[in-house]
């Protein structure tokens, strides 16, 4: 199988970006790939629990997934496939809705920073302070000025958190707006999927141009080298969750973990 090559899909520190030049399905993968990947995956998810184990013990790292994208472009599925085979000891999903009144009256990243990995600890953040970039821009609530102070804001918050220890993946699940139509169409036929449905779904889906410029700027102001944005193809639900999965395998090896030294020695110890 030819490899998942994840790095193709990093967008480099300061780089002009249009998203609708990036594609939403991966390069031309054979069918003999495609029957590859739920192998590769059940690789990967086995070396992801391992690494994580040694995260959550050594105490030394953290890592932070922070997961952005159209609505269905598949936050939950990507999270629920990706981490179902690992211990739910030290990690965590976060997910960010509307701020609620509390919450508006604190900077932006007051609600998120709380929410941060402690060292040993995987989050998942099922959208993120990145909406706040966002969702103003396109309702014409804030200017460009003071969005490009947020985004300030953001690398300096990354920064901060990396300089504690704390590794930062950021995924942009990039589906086209065709299969955005066929999933909301799923949604709308499955009884079970109705509680997911909100009106505002179909709202930024009216503004879908606004959101790939808004998205676009946010990704190309904050990919940096400690802090680095993917653009990850996403119309392949399999491709997108083999993709999430290598990165973090990928990050969590280039952390060099070890287990931590015992505590006494384990000789003096003897089973009878
Ligand atoms: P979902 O993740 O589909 O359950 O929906 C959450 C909704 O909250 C989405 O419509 C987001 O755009 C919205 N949201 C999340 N964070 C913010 C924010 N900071 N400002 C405005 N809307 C937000
Ligand atoms: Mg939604």
């Amino acid at each position: 199988m030819n490899a998942i090559n994840w790095s193709d899909w990093r967008i480099p520190d300061g780089k002009a970006l249009d998203l609708s030049r990036l594609p939403t399905l991966p390069k031309a993968s054979s069918e003999t790939d495609k029957l590859q990947w739920p192998a590769r995956m059940t690789v990967l998810a086995e070396e992801l629990n391992r690494l994580q184990a040694m995260l959550y013990a050594s105490k030394t790292r953290g890592l932070l997934l922070v997961l952005q994208g159209m609505d269905t472009s598949g936050k939950d599925g990507c999270i629920r496939t990706v981490f179902a085979h690992i211990s739910p000891l030290g990690v965590r999903a976060e997910a960010f809705g509307v701020p609620q009144a509390l919450e508006q009256r604190h900077d932006f990243l007051w609600r998120i920073h709380g929410k941060t990995p402690a060292l040993g600890e995987m989050v998942i953040f099922n959208r993120s302070h990145y909406e706040d970039v966002l969702v103003p821009v396109v309702k014409g609530q804030i200017k460009h000025a003071e969005c490009e102070k947020r985004w300030h804001h953001i690398r300096h918050f990354e920064s901060l958190l990396s300089d504690s220890g704390i590794a930062i993946v950021k995924c942009y699940l990039h589906i086209s707006k065709d299969e955005q139509k066929k999933r909301l169409q799923a949604r709308l036929d499955d009884p079970l999927k109705h509680w997911k449905v909100q009106a505002s779904d179909f709202e930024d889906r009216r503004h879908w141009r606004a959101y790939m410029h808004a998205y676009a700027q946010a990704i190309q102001a904050t990919s940096s080298d400690t802090s680095p944005w993917f653009v990850v193809p996403a119309d392949s639900k399999a491709y997108r969750d083999l993709m999430v999965a290598e990165l973090l395998v990928h990050t969590l090896q280039s952390m060099t973990l070890c287990m931590p030294r015992p505590t006494l020695d384990v000789r003096d110890f003897k089973m009878k």
